[in-house]
């Protein structure tokens, strides 16, 4: 087991990487520190002297609780003062530490160096207004309210009413469906066998090959350091498991699918499906539903939703025709001369359709 120098910092005048046995700072002569933080450099040195080892292994330091003196784990007396090591308690050993590879602490940090101020700018640079990229977009803007704007009002008059009616309807159809079941309704044509669903079957077994893992012994390994509390590092070992892989038979279950027969009906159905519309229109304001007695006196018909369109024919200002579908309630208010508001364009002069008011229902 590898043992290593390891160092410590100066925290009275900063001075770094004193070698770890070191009792004093090599550059202001201050003591080691009680609470001295050993640390591993990147370049820090085996022990090979076999002196130095049997220091190292000797065991941790110990702090004079009469003077504070660190002392040597052999000494039996204080080097500073000479009082007698107190074994029972008042002389404390340093601490010894373990540390995962990842945790080896790799610098010290107790060190006053200063931190470098950073000095805040408070002052922003002034942002250049810019005026100009706004003031096109301002023209960009009046130009397209000119072209797509709501335009300007103008009166048109009724001159013309038209409207269609639809009456939808549906017919009893006899059809022939299919189904796993006979419907009450229904009138059997034939019943057959037919695949309803497939089951899963286990049907043979194939002998296939995997890779698989197993333990064929441990190792030990460099896992960690060992702070010994005098100034010295020492490799921790740990164990892990050896494995190798290997190549496994197997069998594996292969399935095939079965049908599963069924009886199946074959039978006719009457069933209420689209049939032709009844349509209705005229270019006068009377609108009227089709004539429905047809409906009323066939049971295999039968009414299934309503639906009007309704427009107005109107005259601009400059006698052009226009066609426009509004609500049945606001086209049964209407009346031929009325007048009312429509907008043209301010730009193109295109006739852009009746205002939103006027479609309002009062
Ligand atoms: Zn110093
Ligand atoms: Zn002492």
């Amino acid at each position: 087991m590898a043992v290593y120098v390891g160092r410590w910092d100066c925290t009275t005048c900063g001075y770094k990487g004193i070698k770890g046995p070191e009792s004093e700072c090599n550059h202001c002569g201050a003591d080691r520190p009680k609470d001295v933080k050993f640390y591993l450099a990147d370049d820090s040195e085996i022990v090979q002297d076999p002196e130095a080892l049997k220091r190292a292994r000797s065991g941790a330091d110990w702090e004079c609780s009469y003077c504070g003196e660190n002392n040597q784990a052999f000494e039996n007396k204080c080097m500073s003062c000479g009082n007698n090591r107190d074994a029972s308690d008042g002389d404390k050993s340093l601490k010894t530490k373990t540390y995962y590879n990842n945790e080896v602490p790799r610098t010290g940090d107790n060190t006053k160096e200063k931190k470098l101020q950073q000095v805040a700018q408070t002052s922003k640079p002034r942002r250049k207004t810019k005026k100009k990229p706004l003031i096109i977009i301002l023209v960009i803007l009046v130009i397209l309210g000119l072209i797509f704007g709501p335009g300007h009002d103008i009166e048109v008059t009724v001159d013309g009413f038209e409207w269609e009616r639809t009456i939808k309807t549906e017919e009893k159809r006899k059809v022939i469906e299919e189904d796993w079941q006979l419907p009450n309704e229904g009138t059997l044509i034939n019943s057959f066998q037919a695949v309803h669903h497939y089951n899963q079957i286990l049907d043979h077994y194939e002998t296939r090959t995997r890779t698989r893992q197993r333990v064929t012994g441990s190792e030990e390994y460099v896992c960690g350091k060992t702070d010994m509390g005098n100034g010295y590092f020492e490799d921790k070992y740990c164990t892990r498991n050896i494995t190798e892989s290997y190549e496994e038979e197997y069998e594996d279950p292969v399935y095939r699918q079965e049908p599963v027969y069924q009886t199946k009906y074959k039978y006719s159905i009457y069933r209420w499906k689209p049939a032709k519309p009844l349509i209705s229109s005229g270019n006068n304001h009377k609108a009227e539903w089709a004539d429905t007695r047809e409906i009323k006196n066939n049971h295999y018909l039968r009414e299934s939703g309503r639906k009007g369109i309704y427009c107005i024919i109107v005259k601009d200002e400059e006698n052009e025709i226009h066609r426009h579908e509004i609500p049945e309630e606001k086209w049964e208010q209407l009346e031929p001369g009325t007048s009312l508001k429509a907008r043209r364009g301010n730009a193109t002069g295109k006739y852009r359709g009746l205002s939103d008011e006027t479609l309002k229902i009062k």
